[in-house]
C-alpha cells in the first residue's frame, strides 16, 4: 500500500489517514468517514431511460479523518495528491477542475439545501482508483457530506445526501452524472446489491447470492469515444420513447416494441431492444437473488453483455475478451462489461472459494490474448456512506 510518507507496511487505510492527520495537525481526529465507490451488478444504459439499475457498494472506499474548526473554513490534505487545500465556506471561487472543487461543490449543495455548516480540517485517503469507472467522484463527495453533516450537527438521510451530492457534480463540478452512483455510496447495504428505480427513487437491497464473490475486472482500456456515443445513445432512446408516445423507454415493455419495432429505423429498433430487455432483466436479476438463484443471476448477466455488444453497441474488443475469458472458467457464474462501455471494466459473479483462481487464470488468459495487463479486484457488497471509530 502507498503510504505517502513514513512506511507502515501493515497498516490499514483508515489507519494511514488517521495517522498523517496527527502528523498534519497534531492531535488525533476526532471523527472518521467513510464512503464506498460502487460497481453495477446489472441494469446498463436504463438510467437515463427512468429504468432500473443493481449495484452494490464495494469494499474500495474514500476515508476522511477530520476535527472541526470554528473560524468557517475547510482545510484538507490528499493523500492521493499529496497537497493540502483550503476554502471558506460560503464562497463561490472555483479552481477549475482541481480535486477540492469535488468537497467545495458539496459543501456548496448542502447549504442550498438548507443546512448551516461548519469548518473543519482533515485528511482524505482513499482505494478506489481514480477514472477507472468505480465513482471514486461519489465516494469523495459522500465521504465530505457524512464529514459535513458530522461536525454539523446534520441528520444524515442517506437518500437526501444522496441528491445533494449528484447536485455538488453536476452543477458545481459541471459533471453529468446520474443518481446511480451517489445513490449506492449512500444506502449501500453489506452483503447486499441494491436495485434503484432511477424514475421514483425507490431502493431495496437484495442479497447477493450465498457463497459468491463479485469481481472487478479492469481491462486497461479507455477510449475517448464515451461521451459522443452515449449523447448519441440518449437521443436515440428519446427518439423510440417518442414514436411510442411514451415517456421514457421505461413504460415499454419488450412486447409492445417488437409489436411496433417494423415502423422504426432498424438501428434505433435495436437500441431500443437493448434499453426494454436490460429493464426486465434487472428486474429478473433482483428476484433470482431473493431467491439465492446464483446461476440464474449470471446467466441474466450473460444476456446483458450480449445485449450491450449486440444491440446497443458499446463493448470493444478488450471487453468482449475479459468477458469470454471469465465465462468460461467453471467458477463464474456469469460476466458482463460495467459502467458506460468502450473501455473501463467489466464485472464477474464467482464462487468464493475459488476468486483466487479465478483472478489468476483470468489474469494471465487476458493478458495473453490482448498484451494489456489488467486489473482484477475481487470484493463483497458493504455498507454505504458512514462514521467509523478512529482507530487507535
Ligand atoms: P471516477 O470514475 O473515478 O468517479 P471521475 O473523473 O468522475 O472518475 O472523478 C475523479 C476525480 O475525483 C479525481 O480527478 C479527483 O478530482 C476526485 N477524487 C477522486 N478520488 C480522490 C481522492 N482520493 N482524493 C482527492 N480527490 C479525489
Ligand atoms: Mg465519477
Amino acid at each position: 500500500m502507498e503510504t505517502y510518507g513514513k512506511p507502515m507496511p501493515d497498516a490499514t487505510l483508515p489507519e494511514i489517514v488517521a495517522h498523517r492527520f496527527a502528523d498534519l495537525y497534531d492531535g488525533a481526529p476526532g471523527v472518521l468517514v467513510r464512503a464506498p465507490g460502487r460497481v453495477n451488478l446489472i441494469g446498463e444504459h436504463t438510467d437515463y431511460n427512468d429504468g432500473f439499475v443493481l449495484p452494490l457498494a464495494i469494499e474500495r472506499a474514500v476515508w476522511i479523518a477530520l476535527r472541526p474548526r470554528d473560524d468557517g473554513a475547510v482545510r484538507l490534505y490528499s493523500l492521493h495528491h499529496q497537497e493540502a487545500r483550503e476554502f471558506a465556506l460560503g464562497g463561490r471561487e472555483r479552481e477549475g477542475r482541481a480535486w477540492i472543487e469535488y468537497v467545495k461543490g458539496t459543501a456548496w449543495a448542502l447549504g442550498e439545501a438548507g443546512h448551516a455548516l461548519r469548518g473543519w480540517e482533515g485528511v482524505v485517503g482513499s482505494d478506489v482508483p481514480i477514472g477507472a469507472g468505480l465513482s471514486s467522484s461519489a465516494a469523495l463527495e459522500l465521504a465530505t457530506a457524512r464529514a459535513f453533516a458530522a461536525v454539523s450537527g446534520v441528520d444524515w438521510d442517506p437518500a437526501a445526501m444522496a441528491l445533494v451530492c449528484q447536485r455538488a457534480e453536476n452543477e458545481w463540478v459541471g459533471m453529468k452524472c446520474g443518481i446511480m452512483d451517489p445513490m449506492i455510496s449512500a444506502v449501500g447495504r453489506a452483503g447486499h446489491a441494491v436495485l434503484i428505480d432511477c424514475r421514483t427513487l425507490a431502493t431495496g437491497a437484495v442479497p447477493l447470492p450465498p457463497g459468491t464473490r463479485v469481481v472487478v475486472m479492469d481491462t486497461s482500456t479507455r477510449r475517448g469515444l464515451v461521451d459522443s456515443a452515449y449523447n448519441e445513445r440518449r437521443r436515440q432512446c428519446e427518439a423510440v420513447a417518442a414514436a411510442f408516445g411514451v415517456p421514457a423507454l421505461r413504460d415499454l415493455s419488450a412486447a409492445e416494441l417488437e409489436a411496433g419495432a417494423a415502423r422504426l429505423d432498424p438501428l434505433l429498433a435495436r437500441r431500443a431492444r437493448h434499453v426494454v430487455t436490460e429493464n426486465e432483466r434487472t428486474l429478473a436479476a433482483a428476484d433470482a437473488m431473493r431467491a439465492g438463484e446464483a446461476a440464474l443471476l449470471g446467466r441474466l448477466m450473460n444476456a446483458g453483455h450480449r445485449s450491450l455488444r449486440d444491440y446497443y453497441e458499446v463493448s470493444s474488443p478488450e471487453l468482449d475478451a475479459m468477458v469470454e475469458i471469465a465465462q468460461a472458467r467453471p467458477e463464474c457464474h456469469g460476466a458482463r462489461m460495467t459502467g458506460a462501455g468502450f473501455g473501463g471494466c467489466a464485472v464477474a459473479l464467482v464462487d468464493k472459494g475459488d476468486s483466487a483462481e479465478f483472478v489468476e487464470r483470468v489474469s494471465a488468459r487476458y493478458q495473453e490474448a490482448t498484451g494489456k495487463e489488467p486489473r482484477l479486484h475481487v470484493t463483497g457488497a458493504t455498507g454505504g456512506a458512514e462514521i467509523v471509530p478512529v482507530p487507535g
